[in-house]
């Protein structure tokens, strides 16, 4: 079955700290209306610790709303999500504290980076883990100055979001992302509101992430790097999952022909 990712498709997570440990992600029949309106109609997705999925698919055709499910910024009606051995069944009342064990496994890089525009980018790293997360400031300090430094931005430790350019800034977010110590990385179409030349920056901080064995799910429409990074792709169309397998398949040779149609749209 083209679903299913085998064990050997798993990356060396070597330099990851035993807290950002990844995880595996299940997504089972998932349901999502608003109002009237179904936006996802039956969601399965399989994601295996320490790969990369891109998701792909037309505008509206529900990979927010997914993405959204995944860290609960949004709450499904119908279906269950699992990341690690935390497990959700959406549709009965929710036990307490299940949502919080589950939101705690992932973070979100949005399209425009949502860092707090008076802090510096060093106060943006540091606000969850302090506040949120209540651990020792002067431990967040030190771990926020060396991912800044991992994402190339060191130097603008105390400058604020409206000091840096657009790729500067989402770089930030995905450091802020990072601080958290999360276990899956959710992006979503992270570069689409760059300009093209900042575009490639960004990338190559995602595709180190990768690299280092990050489990991630990555809403794009950047083809070549979903050919280069991911391990597996899923075509979201309509709500529903119409094509899923390794980039060398659905990218290349697209089996449905609504997969195609789009992939003409883009390329
Ligand atoms: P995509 O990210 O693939 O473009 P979205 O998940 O953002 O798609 O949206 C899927 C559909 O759900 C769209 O028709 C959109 O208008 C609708 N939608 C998304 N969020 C909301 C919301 N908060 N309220 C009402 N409709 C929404
Ligand atoms: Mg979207």
């Amino acid at each position: 079955h083209d679903g299913q990712i085998r064990d050997g498709e798993i990356h060396d997570g070597g330099s990851l700290a035993p807290e950002e440990t990844p995880e595996g992600i299940e997504v089972r029949g998932l349901e999502k209306s608003f109002g009237a309106t179904p936006v996802l109609e039956g969601v399965d997705l399989d994601v295996a610790p320490g790969t990369v999925t891109v998701l792909m698919g037309p505008s509206g055709s529900g990979k927010s709303t997914l993405l959204r499910c995944l860290n609960l910024l949004e709450t499904p009606q119908a279906g269950r999500v699992r990341i690690g051995e935390d497990e959700i069944e959406f549709g009965a009342p929710l036990r307490r504290g299940r949502a919080a064990a589950l939101r705690r496994h992932s973070a979100m890089v949005f399209q425009s980076h949502q860092l707090f525009p008076h802090r510096t980018a060093l106060e943006n790293l540091m606000e969850g883990p302090v506040h949120a997360q209540r651990r020792p400031r002067a431990e967040v300090e030190v771990e926020a100055r060396a991912l800044l430094e991992r994402v190339g931005l060191a130097p603008k430790a105390d400058a604020y979001p409206d000091q840096l350019s657009g790729g500067q800034q989402q770089r930030v977010g995905i450091a802020r992302a990072l601080a958290l110590r999360p276990r899956v990385l959710l992006f979503d179409e992270p570069t689409s509101a760059l300009d093209p030349e900042t575009v490639g920056e960004v990338l190559a901080v995602i595709r180190d992430l990768a690299a280092e064995g990050r489990t991630m799910v990555v809403v794009t429409h950047e083809v070549r790097f979903a050919r280069d990074v991911a391990d597996h792709v899923v075509f979201l169309d309509g709500g529903v999952v119409v094509e899923q397998g390794p980039p060398g398949q659905v990218l290349v040779e697209p089996r449905h022909e609504r997969t195609r149609a789009f992939l003409g749209r883009i390329l």
